[in-house]
């Protein structure tokens, strides 16, 4: 837990609240028109209907189009007094970067090593891209689908 810089008296978590919404233009356009909608219940007391729109804040997207500067919204639950932030799908598993960032480096580390594929990377989004962070991604899709 880390306190809120917006309102430290208020509790917060790293959780995070999905928003299933794949393609990052969609959302883009939903948030400007306000049409992100709340989640249902709390993640941590799933307490019903009482989520209340907090701060916003934007994150940086790092795709192989580009970087985006993404607005999230945060979220407050009265009940339980926690804030969260309401990710989009595509942010959600790998923070930084995009979907395909990561689909990319994980294909070309079955060919090439991690030097060549931060190399390529480099080239491409100009970004380097630490070799801890392959091993994390590598990781994730050894255990799980994406
Ligand atoms: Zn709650």
């Amino acid at each position: 837990m880390n306190v809120n810089a917006d309102n430290p008296g208020v509790v917060s978590t790293m959780s995070i609240l999905s928003y299933t919404k794949k393609s990052i233009k969609q959302y883009q356009n939903d948030f400007k028109k306000g049409r992100i909608n709340k989640p249902d219940c709390c993640e941590i007391c799933g307490n019903k209907n009482n989520l209340t729109w907090h701060a916003k804040y934007t994150r940086k997207l790092i795709t192989l189009n580009g970087i985006y500067k993404l607005p999230i919204r945060r979220l407050y639950c009265p009940h339980c007094m926690h804030t969260f932030a309401l990710l989009p799908e595509f942010v959600k598993k790998f923070y930084r970067y995009g979907k395909d960032v990561v689909f990319f480096a994980v294909k070309e580390l079955k060919k090439y090593t991690y030097d060549q594929v931060a190399e390529k990377l480099l080239h491409m989004i100009s970004i380097e891209i630490a070799m801890n962070t392959f091993s994390k991604w590598n990781r994730i899709f050894t255990n799980q689908k994406v």
